[in-house]
């Protein structure tokens, strides 16, 4: 026995000086349903459309390339618009594993503010959606940035048949202490052993962003190439920065941020620098540059391969990560504390609380009345959808949390407002029609029937 563990030893020195660095280039962008701009403002304004054309159009094109989408909000709504051979398209990039698919919910939602049960139902819209028109289920959370992370929220996640997790948004002093003590991955088994559900977590070193250091105008091609030594530079320092926290050699980086990839720009600097960085490897510049000692990878791939990767290399040299126990990752801190929005806007977080209670109780309503009676208005169904996706949509994490502008709240509250006006009309229509009896109105309780503005 104990030869077995000097041969394992010593071949796992000897592989840690000649394994190669795999670097995982993850393109994504992140499309909040509302913050400074209402969705639809965004929609039109940040050319959301144009987004989806340029990724399907790149990855059509290069055989090599890949790209996560992770809100269906928006991209339900560019899909359904595309004509057959697009879609047929689509769902071959699909097929080939270049375009994948992680959270796969509604929108992402905030971790503290909403219940539970909105949670469950938001990420359900999403995954009927994805279930019915390609046939898959995510494997991979993606919570980039909401404002901490709750134990709650990865117990759902888990039961929902999540494998791995990505989160941004650490506090950063617990960030640096993970870095210190090698723990940004992790196994996360948020309500202890014994629920007997972990999650395979990684947190991000840093923003989501890609080169949020540059402005939109350097990072126009030809500026890109021009500042490429200083470029490649904090890449390089980025993932350095990356690798404290982890106990393997694959590296996660991140190609996206904020409504980004409107045109292929971001694709064709990311390609130059690709070609920078192997040029370099064949000279084995970086060593002496970067203080690197083994030989560099760099290639476009997805969430699933990496944490596929990471898995397989943990499992062949015997490496085991650490478990988090009962725990989770609150109150959040970047330069301040982010506490305030737990309890700020206390109309609109309640507004929200009630549109949920009034939904789940016309939902009820509904399947009982359609059990005893077949003849119920079958468009009461679609009005009911409206309001359970006006309902999903307020769980995002600018929307309940009250980050958003004030005019963006109030959108979400009028939306509420219509859907739940839309239902109520339904039914008092199918009781009247039924019962033979007058109805004016349904009565929830003061608090929804008040008119305030947000
Ligand atoms: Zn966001």
């Amino acid at each position: 026995m104990e030869y077995k563990y000097i041969f394992l030893l010593i071949f796992s020195l000897f592989h840690n000086l000649i394994c190669d660095l795999n670097i995982h280039i993850i393109p994504h962008t992140h499309l909040d349903p509302g913050w400074l701009r209402t969705p639809e403002e965004y929609y039109f304004e940040e050319s959301v459309g144009f987004i989806f054309n340029t990724v399907f159009n790149t990855l059509t094109k290069n055989t090599n390339k890949t790209f996560v989408i992770n809100e269906i909000y928006y991209f339900k709504i560019w899909y359904l618009a595309q004509d057959e051979i697009t879609k047929r398209k689509f769902k071959q990039l699909i097929k080939e594993k270049r375009i994948e698919f992680v959270s796969g919910s509604y929108i992402i939602n905030d971790e503290a503010t909403p219940l539970y049960y909105d949670i469950i139902d938001q990420i359900r819209i999403g995954h009927n959606f994805l279930l019915k028109e390609f046939g898959v289920i995510p494997k991979t959370g993606w919570y980039i940035d909401s404002f901490g992370h709750s134990a709650g929220n990865a117990h759902i996640l888990a039961h929902f048949g999540f494998e791995n997790l990505v989160l941004g948004r650490m506090h950063t002093d617990f960030l640096e202490r993970m870095k210190i003590e090698k723990k940004t991955e992790f196994y996360w088994e948020p309500f202890g052993k014994n629920s007997n559900k972990k999650i395979l977590t990684h947190v991000l070193p840093l923003h989501y962003g890609y080169m949020m250091y540059l402005t939109d105008l350097e990072l126009m091609h030809l500026d890109f190439k021009r500042n490429i030594d200083y470029i490649e530079d904090n890449l390089i320092n980025y993932l350095k920065d990356s690798r404290r926290g982890l106990k393997h050699k694959n590296l996660m980086y991140l190609f996206g941020d904020d409504f980004k990839h409107k045109d292929n720009n971001l694709f064709l600097n990311m390609d130059f620098l690709i070609e920078r960085l192997k040029n370099d490897t064949i000279n084995l510049d970086y060593q002496q540059k970067f203080d690197i000692n083994e030989k560099i990878n760099i290639f476009y791939s997805t969430p699933e391969k990496y944490f596929a990767s990471i898995k397989k290399e943990l499992n062949e040299y015997n490496k085991d990560l650490d478990t988090y126990t009962n725990i989770d990752f609150y109150p959040y801190r970047s330069d301040c504390f982010w506490t305030g929005f737990f309890t700020s806007r206390p109309y609109l977080k309640g507004y929200i609380r009630a549109s949920s209670n009034i939904f789940y109780t016309f939902s009820q309503y509904y399947s009982f009345n359609r059990l005893m009676d077949e003849q119920i208005n079958e468009s009461i169904i679609d009005d009911l959808n409206d309001l359970r996706e006006a309902v999903g949509l307020a769980q995002h994490h600018d929307a309940i949390t009250g980050t958003c502008m004030q005019y963006v709240s109030k959108y979400y509250i009028d939306k509420l407002k219509m859907a739940i006006n839309n239902v109520e009309n339904n039914f008092i229509y199918y009781l009247k029609d039924k019962y033979k009896i007058k109805i004016g109105k349904i009565c929830y309780n003061n608090y929804i029937s008040d008119d305030k503005d947000f």
